[in-house]
């Protein structure tokens, strides 16, 4: 027997802030619009975030319950625990296919966020090792401490910020140090390159030598000789060791974390023979990196383009969030990986962008469109967290590339 099919004007998939800011807005100008998440509760990846931004902090949680309520008052239906698996066109309507059976609209936003790239290491597969997301998810959405002691391994823009996060939740670090070199971490694993990443951050730093060094050494090109320079026993980030001339050898233990070996390396990330030493751990995070999760993009037949500066493969899309394939729009994380503000102010766009292609705008809709995209540049340029160098430069080369192809009928 045929599946039931539930039919909407818009199917979002994901309850991020990007998922959840293009609900309230469809709804606000009469669509009818179904939210679907696998998660248990809706909110993303918002649910277990917290930042200090300018003297105050910027709680996730808090504004991921201001959005579920606005949706719930327009009568948005939020549907969690369901999977999306599959999409596909028949006559005009996208039929979604989920683990609680299949939606059909005759628009759907993919708003599926991002993923994050694991880091095979020595030893990762003993119970206490996880992904610096999952240590954040067991902290702050469960309240469950990952363990006693721990160590953070990898250094970039997210590993800063969840190591942040961890020691406010009172959960203690031995410190945030390189992976093992190699071709499975490449770059990551250099000293120079993790201090580059760093200086993009500065603005953030509580050390002074992150800070002010950090501005001045960025703007003069200088990551290589401050690596150097950097202190081999590592600096302290929030009373967390930060430490950009260790790497992590091995992780051991017979049935669990037990320790990590240590050891130091030079500008090229080798190990210095002789520096090993073991340090007492019960838990450890990998930080690798996020890109962007756009399975669903590609199971819908939407091209890709790779942009590193944005995490990856991404589906090719325009400022207005449209992609190529009819129909099927994108917003947050999948377009790249940016802050969920960011994420926030596109779901807004992509919203826009749907209500105007589906006539509900009248003569308005280009007006609303060309607004919130000012609204996504202003949101971007005032970003406090940004997770890769040269994100506006990308954009407006992904946007070049749309107009050259599909604006100009190629
Ligand atoms: C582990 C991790 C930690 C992060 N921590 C921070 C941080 O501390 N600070 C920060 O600024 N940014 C952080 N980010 C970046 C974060 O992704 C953005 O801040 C923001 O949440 C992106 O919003 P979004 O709506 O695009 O996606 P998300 O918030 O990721 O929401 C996407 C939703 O889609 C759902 N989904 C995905 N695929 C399917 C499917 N097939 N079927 C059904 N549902 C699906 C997911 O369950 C999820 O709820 C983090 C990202 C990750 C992956």
């Amino acid at each position: 027997m045929k599946p039931k099919l539930q039919q909407t004007d818009l199917i979002i998939v994901g309850a991020g802030p990007a998922g959840l800011s293009a609900a309230t807005a469809a709804a606000d100008n009469g669509l009818s619009v179904t939210v679907i998440d696998e998660f248990p509760e809706p909110g993303g990846r918002m649910l277990g975030q917290f930042h200090e931004e300018q003297g105050h902090w910027w709680v996730g949680k808090r504004i991921a319950d201001e959005l579920i309520e606005k949706n719930r008052a327009q009568g948005v239906s939020i549907r969690c625990g369901v999977s999306v698996y599959g999409m596909l066109k028949v006559d005009q309507l996208w039929e979604v296919s989920t683990s609680h059976g299949t939606w059909t609209a005759p628009r759907v936003l993919l708003a599926t966020g991002a993923a994050e790239i694991p880091m095979p290491t020595c030893g990762w597969t003993l119970p206490g090792v996880m992904s610096i997301g999952a240590a954040q998810v067991m902290t702050n959405v469960h309240y469950v401490k990952p363990g006693k002691r721990g160590l953070i391994i990898g250094v970039n823009v997210l590993a800063m910020a969840i190591a942040r996060e961890l020691s406010v939740s009172g959960v203690m670090l031995a410190g945030i140090v390189l992976p093992p070199g190699g071709p499975l971490a490449g770059k990551a694993a250099l000293p120079r390159n993790n201090l580059q990443v760093l200086m993009g951050l500065s603005h953030l730093a509580p050390s002074p030598i992150l800070r002010f060094g950090g501005k001045i050494a960025y703007a003069l090109g200088m990551a290589g000789i401050v690596s150097s320079l950097f202190p081999r026993r590592g600096i302290k980030l929030w009373d967390i060791p930060l430490k950009l001339r260790t790497a992590a050898v091995s992780i051991n233990g017979t049935d669990r974390v037990e320790s990590v070996t240590l050891a130091d390396v030079n500008a090229k990330g080798e190990i210095i023979a002789g520096s090993e030493r073991e340090e007492a751990v019960d838990f450890v995070a990998l930080a690798g990196g996020l890109y962007p999760l756009a399975e669903l993009a590609s199971v819908a037949g939407c091209p890709f383009i790779y942009t590193p500066e944005l995490g990856g493969h991404l589906p090719l899309h325009s400022e207005r969030m449209q992609t190529p394939v009819e129909g099927l729009y994108v917003a947050g994380n999948i377009t790249g990986v940016e802050s969920a503000l960011v994420a926030m102010a596109q779901g807004q766009l992509a919203a826009a962008s749907i209500c105007s292609d589906a006539g509900v705008l009248g003569e308005d809709g280009d007006r609303k469109v060309v607004e919130a995209i000012g609204e996504v540049q202003r949101v971007r340029a005032s970003a406090l967290i940004q997770f890769h160098p040269g994100i506006p430069e990308a954009r407006r080369k992904i946007y070049r590339m749309w107009q050259q192809t599909y604006e100009a009928g190629v």
